[in-house]
């Protein structure tokens, strides 16, 4: 069963802890605060004062030239292949990687753009040979290769910035351009205790999620060269992405910046807390926020189940369960699912 599929199963009162994404992290009272107060203007034309700031802002701590403002992280790599890539040419990524497997492959059906999707390494790396037999020659039977399109974190797992090196080096020695799905850049960055432009200054254009661990409502960045970003804002108008005063969650962007990029760390401790508890009851995956989740036999309807009766939300995923921490799974909210898995392991064995 897919990590998203059966979301939408789990019971909908008020829970203490929802553990399926960090996509349900809610604005705090101080963020609504910021958004209430903001100054906006028409960002269509460019009147925006707080969404520009936040592309200003965002586009030089990653060290880019310019940063476009958008709806998804989904809209945010959509309209990224699109500015790198005509139609009848192609990108290279990895076969789970979100931009493969779970847009709806829009740059396919609306773009024109191929993709060559490649199996991961363990590390949730592309293998620099693989990359370099996908290049395709230059030759009429085949698509036009633009692009590598890489992503960090994957699956939680923060990809060292010489593996990544070693993929981006054979994708610009051949000519290609380099995206990074970064929709938790900040989590890589906490995980590799670097510089925070490090991971960018491999890549051309990184597109970075607001409304994940970084708790704001709605919203990604796209950070490239201007050239690259002003194609890009016309992709964006062409879909339907042009926003009026989208100041209001430019505002939220900006304070997450500030207040929520720092703790991201608190949020992996817990993922690694959450893991050792866990490690009696079957096989456990944990790398920065996330943990992966295989008790013996494989999950079934009842663990979420039992989960939901003790306030605490999972996805319905049957086999493996993903888990997630963020910024809303207080110490408190993590020690009743403790509670609430031991009980149910607990009660099975005995
Ligand atoms: C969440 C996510 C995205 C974008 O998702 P949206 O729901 O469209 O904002 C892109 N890539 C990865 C790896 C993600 O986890």
């Amino acid at each position: 069963m897919n990590q998203y599929a059966q979301m939408k199963d789990a019971p909908s009162h008020a829970m203490m802890c929802d553990l399926r994404s960090d996509t349900v992290t809610r604005p705090d009272a101080d963020m609504r605060r910021v958004m209430a107060d903001a100054e906006v203007g028409d960002d269509v034309f460019g009147d925006d004062p707080t969404v520009n700031k936040l592309e200003d802002v965002l586009a030089e701590r990653l060290g880019k030239e310019a940063g476009l403002f958008l709806t998804s992280g989904t809209q945010s790599n959509f309209v990224g292949l699109l500015a790198h890539c005509a139609r009848g040419e192609e990108i290279i990524t990895g076969r789970p990687y979100h931009i493969f497997r779970y847009e709806a492959v829009g740059a396919s059906v609306l773009g024109g753009i191929a993709f060559d999707p490649l199996d991961v390494a363990a590390d949730g790396a592309l293998e620099p040979e693989a990359i370099v037999g996908a290049i395709k020659e230059d030759d009429v039977h085949m698509p036009v290769t633009r692009l590598l399109g890489l992503e960090n974190t994957h699956n939680g797992k923060a990809i060292p910035l010489t593996r990544l090196a070693e993929s981006t080096a054979v994708a610009r020695a051949a000519g290609l351009a380099v995206h990074l799905d970064g929709a938790r850049y900040f989590n890589a960055i906490a995980a590799l205790n670097c510089a925070e432009a490090a991971l960018a200054d491999l890549f051309d254009t990184v597109s970075i999620c607001l409304s994940k661990g970084l708790g704001a409502p709605v919203g990604s960045v796209l950070v490239g060269p201007r050239e690259i970003i002003d194609k890009a804002r016309r992709w964006r108008k062409m879909l339907g992405g042009g926003t009026r005063q989208a100041g209001i969650l430019a505002a939220a962007g900006l304070h997450a910046l500030d207040h929520n990029v720092s703790r991201l760390k608190d949020d992996h401790a817990r993922a690694a807390h959450l893991a050792d508890r866990l490690s009696p009851f079957g096989d456990v995956q944990q790398a920065t926020n996330m943990i992966f989740f295989t008790p013996e036999g494989g999950v079934t309807s009842d663990l979420p189940r039992h989960m939901a009766e003790h306030g605490v939300k999972l996805t319905g995923a049957t086999g493996t369960t993903r888990l997630v921490l963020h910024k809303d799974v207080t110490d408190e909210a993590l020690q009743t699912a403790i509670s609430g898995f031991e009980s149910f392991f607990g009660d099975r064995s005995s």
